[in-house]
């Protein structure tokens, strides 16, 4: 496995891994790998002949109050899994790498940015896009991975994709969740026993909604209802959001009907927790 901390360097390797007409796959991630990252990493192997992975803080994407400075960094152990699950090239740049200086061009995914986090999280999606167009015309991948607990990230990089002809695919791969169903997520780290317990309650929410679908309720007011009765059993826990929304345009809907996506973010103590699940409301 190789470590490129340079932007060159990477450029150099994946001329020589295009010219040997190997299909490379990217996991582009902040780090602090947990099995959902490795299970992007597997989808990638089994696609692709060449698997990169980037490991960046970008703090484009960040708030002024936000926890970029104490985001856990583990490199070593992040470097280890990665040597362990048959990754080829981890690139690893350093800040003033990505941004040399003031940047100036940003990529806005309009619409699809403002909902749900987007209205907590002003410019988020705007440093997510940023970077990984920045990131795609460095690594130049056939394939690019995202998981579907971000599933706001990944409409705004397909949507991003299509809309600037960017010469890749997007997969977006399912949630891996803990035994309790807490979705994985580096932030868990920040979580005591007990809130990582009380945090199951967050895919609770979401089961129930697809219940309450399934048995054919429709009115999307009445379901949140009964999702945010869940939400409340979390003891130290504000909710930010609970939505129901089309899947594709992500914009709130009264009525559920065809794919909707419900999602729900949670504050526990300083912790946001984010989840969503896809349901066809047409299956029943
Ligand atoms: P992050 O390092 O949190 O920026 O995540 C990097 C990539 O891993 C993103 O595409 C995430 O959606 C994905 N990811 C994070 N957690 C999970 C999970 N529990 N299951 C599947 N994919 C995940």
């Amino acid at each position: 496995m190789k470590v490129a901390r340079t932007i060159e360097s990477v450029r150099r390797l994946v001329k020589v891994t295009q010219s040997a007409g190997k299909k490379i796959g990217f996991v582009p991630t902040m780090g602090a790998l947990h099995t959902g990252h490795l299970s992007l990493i597997e989808a990638a192997r089994k696609d692709c002949d060449f698997v990169v992975v980037s490991i960046f803080v970008n703090p484009t994407q960040f708030g002024p109050s936000e926890d970029f400075k104490k985001y856990p960094r583990p490199i070593e152990a992040d470097l280890k899994m990665c040597r362990k699950a048959g990754v080829d090239l981890v690139f690893v740049p350093a800040p003033k790498a990505m941004y040399p200086g003031e940047n100036l061009t940003w990529v806005d995914v309009e619409k699809l940015s403002e909902p749900l986090c987007g209205k907590f999280r002003p410019g988020h999606f705007r440093g997510v896009a940023t970077v990984c167009a920045k990131l795609f015309n460095i690594v130049l991948p056939d394939i690019a991975y995202f998981g579907q607990k971000d599933a706001q990230q990944a409409i705004v990089i397909k949507r991003m994709v299509a809309d600037l002809n960017m010469p890749l695919k997007i997969v977006v791969c399912p949630t891996v969740r803990e035994k309790n169903g807490l979705a994985m997520s580096s932030r868990n780290q920040y979580l005591t026993a007990q809130q990582k317990k009380d945090a199951a309650y967050i895919y609770k929410s979401l089961q129930k909604c697809r219940q309450m679908i399934r048995q054919g309720n429709t009115d999307a007011k009445k379901i949140i209802a009964e999702m945010r009765k869940v939400l409340k059993q979390i003891p130290s826990g504000k909710i930010q959001y609970v939505s129901i929304v089309d899947a594709e345009s992500l914009q709130n809907i009264d009525k559920v009907a065809g794919k909707v996506l419900a999602a729900v973010t949670v504050k526990i103590g300083p912790t946001r927790l984010i989840d969503n699940i896809l349901i066809d409301a047409s299956e029943r």
